[in-house]
């Protein structure tokens, strides 16, 4: 009998652990690449009107006329975050500017870089700390994945990765924050589209990011229409869905007070 007491206890205190770690709530996070036009022009007057908040993701193309547009998004809740300067990636056909091929960088001009990034950041939004994305969501430079080195340096402490419309992180306990994966929106999806993830999300409860270029221009364009679909969606499920910005949705999964 107290053995049976025993096995029952332990079952409990397992489901516990799990339910402690598996969270319900529906957390959705926009995030926003490569410092766009579009993104100010369209996305944020978008965000602005629906209430909500996003994270966009700047490389050093940051113009005299536009910096005031970003510090006032700041303004508005939004978070300005690091995409490094250049945007470094591996090119594969010989086109793009060979400064800028992640190939030729080392892990050390790699982190450099994103360092000075943080500080452009921090002269725009006064922020200490800024969460980073992965140009490309390629973790490598110059053969070498610098993810390792990037933890160990401290420059940051949140980074998104890339996936698929099947990506988003139900298990919070195994989540790498270096590493947190994103649903890139880049094939044409419509509202519909964009809803189903979220839908998805909110069916097996956890955290959801959405990853954006252009909003009703530039390229790997998502229409203005299904972008404000989506957020018309999200703003009238508030009370089911939290959309946080990246470093907000971090900083509470990892607060350990889900
Ligand atoms: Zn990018």
């Amino acid at each position: 009998m107290k053995k049976l007491i025993l096995l029952l206890l332990l079952v409990n205190l397992s489901v516990f652990a799990q339910q402690r770690t598996i969270v319900k709530k529906t957390i959705i996070v926009l995030t926003y690449d490569d410092a766009l036009m579009s993104q100010l022009n369209v996305a944020i007057p978008q965000l602005d009107s629906a209430h909500l908040n996003g994270t966009f993701f700047l490389t050093g193309n940051v113009t005299q006329q536009t910096l005031s547009r970003w510090r006032e998004a700041f303004k508005h809740g939004n978070e300005l975050a690091n995409h490094t300067l250049y945007h470094p990636c591996l090119i594969k056909d010989g086109k793009g500017n060979p400064a800028n091929n992640s190939a030729n960088y080392t892990v050390y001009t790699m982190l450099r870089e994103i360092a000075m990034m943080n500080n452009l950041l921090g002269a725009i939004d006064n922020e200490k700390t800024h969460t980073y994305a992965y140009p490309c969501t390629e973790p490598m430079v110059g053969g070498v994945n610098y993810v390792d080195s990037l933890r160990k340096s401290g420059i940051v402490k949140y980074a998104r990765m890339g996936g698929d419309k099947n990506t988003f992180v139900t298990d919070y306990s195994k989540l790498d924050p270096l590493l947190v994966p994103s649903y890139p929106s880049i094939n044409k999806d419509n509202g519909d589209d964009l809803i189903a993830y979220v839908k998805k999300v909110q069916k097996e409860g956890g955290l959801g990011i959405f990853m954006f270029h252009g909003v009703g221009g530039d390229y790997l364009t998502t229409s203005a229409k299904a972008h404000r679909e989506l957020l018309s969606y999200l703003n009238k499920h508030r009370d089911e869905i939290w959309v946080a910005t990246f470093k907000q949705a971090m900083d509470y999964i990892t607060s350990g007070k889900q």
